[in-house]
C-alpha cells in the first residue's frame, strides 16, 4: 500500500489483484496435487465488439496464469438466442466447466434477451453472480456466487481494516451488477446503507454523511472532493474518459484525497479486482463439486 502526497492512503487494487491471483494459483496447484479436478471457466463471446474481445482475452490470460482451464466459444452476432441457449445448456452439463461467463453486452439489434440468457446458466456455474437465484440468495444473506466487481470492492474496503458495524455507507448507483449488490454486502457488514441514484434530491448532502462512499455511476468526477467527510473511505467503481480522453473515475480523485483517509485510484483501484474475483468464483464453484 502506498501513501498519496495528500492525506489519503491508496487502496491499491493492482497490487491486491496480483496477490489474489497468486493465492488462487497456489489453491489450484494444491487441488491438482491432491488429485482433485482442475477448475474450468467457459467464456462465451457473441459478436465482434472490440472492447468485449479485450475483456475476454484478459480473462483467459488470467485463467492461464492461475491454472484454471479456459474453454472459449465465439459466436457471430447473428447466431440468435436459441443457439446461444443450446450452447449454455451444453456447458451446464459439462463436468469440466465449473464457471460460465457470457460477455455482456450481447449484440444489439438481434433477438437476445439478456435476462433469459443469464437465467439459463446453472446457478452453481454462475461465475459472474448475475443469476436471479444468486441475486436472491445475496438479498437473503445466503451463500452464493457474489458479482465480481462488488466482491472486489469489499476486498479493497477490508484493506482499510475498519470496524464497519454501525457506520454509514452511501452507494451512488443502483444497477443490478454493481450498486445494489454492493449495498447488500455493506448491509451484511452491519453498515447503515443509503442508496443514491439519478433521482436523488441532494446527492452532495447524502455523500457528506458517509463514512464509506461507493461511486458506481459512470459520470466523470461527479462526486466532488469537498463532499467527502474527513476520514471517509472512498471506493470509485466508475471508469470514464474525461474531455481530454484521460481515464477517470466517478470521484474527483485529487480533491477527494484532501479529505479521505483511504481511496481507490482510477485506473488501478476497483477495475483490476474484477478478474481476480471471477476466477475466485470459478475456483469456489469447483470446490463445491469435490
Ligand atoms: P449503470 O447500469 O449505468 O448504472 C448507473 C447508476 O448511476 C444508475 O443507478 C443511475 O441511476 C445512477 N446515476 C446516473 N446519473 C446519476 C446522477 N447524476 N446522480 C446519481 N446517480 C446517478 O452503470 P453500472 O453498470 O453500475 O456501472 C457504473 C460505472 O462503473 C461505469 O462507469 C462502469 O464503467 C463502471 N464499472 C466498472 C467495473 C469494473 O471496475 N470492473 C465493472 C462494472 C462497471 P438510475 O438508476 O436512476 O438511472
Amino acid at each position: 500500500m502506498t501513501t498519496h502526497s495528500s492525506s489519503a492512503q491508496i487502496l491499491d487494487g493492482k497490487a491486491l489483484s496480483v496477490q489474489v491471483l497468486d493465492e488462487l494459483q497456489a489453491t489450484v496447484s494444491a487441488r491438482i496435487a491432491a488429485g482433485k479436478s482442475q477448475p474450468g471457466l467457459a467464456t462465451v463471446l457473441v459478436g465482434d465488439d472490440p472492447a468485449s474481445h479485450i475483456y475476454v482475452r484478459n480473462k483467459r490470460r488470467a485463467c492461464k496464469k492461475v491454472g484454471v482451464a479456459s474453454f472459449h466459444h465465439e459466436l457471430p452476432a447473428e447466431t440468435g438466442q436459441r443457439r446461444l441457449l443450446e450452447l449454455i445448456e451444453k456447458l451446464n452439463q459439462d463436468p469440466k466447466v465449473h464457471g460460465i461467463l457470457i460477455q455482456l453486452p450481447l449484440p444489439k439489434g438481434f433477438d437476445y434477451d439478456e435476462n433469459e440468457v443469464l437465467s439459463t446458466i446453472h446457478a452453481d456455474k454462475d461465475a459472474d453472480g448475475f443469476h436471479p437465484f444468486n441475486q436472491g440468495a445475496l438479498l437473503q444473506g445466503r451463500e452464493a456466487p457474489i458479482p465480481c466487481t462488488p466482491k472486489g470492492v469489499m476486498r479493497l474496503l477490508d484493506l482499510a481494516k475498519l470496524d464497519l458495524s454501525g457506520l454509514h455507507a452511501v452507494v451512488v448507483g443502483r444497477s443490478n451488477i454493481v450498486g445494489k449488490p454492493v449495498a447488500l454486502l455493506l448491509l451484511a457488514r452491519n453498515m447503515t446503507v443509503t442508496i443514491c441514484h439519478s433521482r436523488t434530491k441532494d446527492l452532495a448532502a447524502e455523500v457528506r454523511r458517509a463514512d464509506v462512499v461507493v461511486a458506481a455511476v459512470g459520470i466523470s468526477e461527479l462526486v466532488q472532493g469537498d463532499w467527502i467527510k474527513p476520514g471517509a473511505v472512498v471506493l470509485d467503481v466508475g471508469i470514464n474518459r474525461n474531455a481530454e480522453g484521460k481515464l477517470v473515475g466517478d470521484v474527483d480523485f485529487h480533491a477527494a484525497c484532501q479529505n479521505a483517509a483511504w481511496i481507490t485510484p482510477v485506473p488501478g483501484g476497483v477495475g483490476p479486482m474484477t478478474i481476480g474475483m471471477l476466477l475466485q468464483n470459478t475456483v469456489e464453484a469447483a470446490s463445491l463439486k469435490d
